[in-house]
């Protein structure tokens, strides 16, 4: 039986995926494409390969996770090469961590390709570090969005150890929730901390906006920004200069670097 290769397709632009990525969509006979993978990416996956899509957005309704295992394991155990193409790092948020255990549980071996994370796409398409010796000593990848039976995260707490210790904070799905977020955050963070919030990161669509943290909402409010993005916080983010509040303009992307 071949391994079941887990395989990150990065935020969406099909020139980011790694190598290891391009030949196990090469080979691979079945596909299962989750949520938020770019329409390019899937040009390298060899003509006649069986592509079937099971996130939310490109089908009518999510498919269950347990039923999307079902379908990998059978095609496995027939002897098909089958690769489970995941949004952005397979193991940053996105289930990737239960699948290979459940994957496991069924006695495949599983192999895992890295991708280039939303939140790191998002900074580097403006030129921007997420760390710096003068302003940044680490990075907090954090999701906004418990599990519907998890407790809500301490931002408040969250805020406090960033502001201690100088970490640049990457939120993923949180657009729903920036509001409460931001507030709890400023409990311990400095209101006018840089914010920036990138939704379509690398990928033609890419739009965004900066402003202090204080009114990080408003401004994307009114650019009618929305999921999936991502939302960066940190005095990293101080060489992005002036506010911009781009609605969408082809411009978006060579803007705010100063
Ligand atoms: N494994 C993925 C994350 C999956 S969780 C990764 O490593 O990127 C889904 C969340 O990722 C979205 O709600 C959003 O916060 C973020 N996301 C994914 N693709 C994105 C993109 N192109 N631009 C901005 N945010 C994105």
């Amino acid at each position: 039986m071949h391994p079941v290769m887990l395989v990150g397709a990065g935020p969406g632009d099909p020139d980011l995926l790694t190598l290891k990525a391009v030949k196990a969509l090469q080979q691979a006979t079945v596909i299962f494409v989750d949520d938020l993978v770019g329409e390019g990416v899937l040009q390298h996956a060899h003509p006649q390969a069986r592509i079937v899509r099971v996130g939310k957005r490109g089908g009518c309704r999510s498919t269950p996770q347990a039923f999307i295992e079902r379908l990998m394991i059978r095609s496995a155990r027939r002897g098909e090469r089958v690769v489970r193409l995941k949004g952005g790092d397979p193991f940053i948020f996105g289930r990737g961590g239960e699948e290979v255990e459940h994957l496991r549980a069924a006695g495949l071996t599983v192999e895992v390709v890295n991708g280039i994370t939303a939140g790191l796409a998002a900074v580097t398409s403006l030129n921007t570090p997420l760390t710096h010796r003068d302003h940044a000593h680490g990075v907090v990848f954090v999701t906004g969005h418990a599990r519907e039976s998890g407790q809500r995260l301490d931002w408040a707490e969250l805020g406090r150890s960033a502001q201690a210790l100088r970490l640049t904070l990457v939120v993923y799905m949180c657009m729903n929730g920036l509001e409460a977020i931001t507030a709890d955050l400023q409990q311990g963070l400095v209101a006018h901390t840089p914010a920036l919030v990138v939704q379509h990161a690398a990928t033609p669509r890419q739009r965004q906006v900066t402003g202090p943290l204080c009114a990080i909402v408003a401004l994307a409010r009114q650019a009618g920004l929305g999921s999936p993005a991502v939302v960066v916080i940190g005095d990293v983010l101080r060489g992005l200069q002036a506010v911009q509040r781009e609605a969408g303009d082809a411009s978006a992307r060579a803007v705010m670097v100063g």
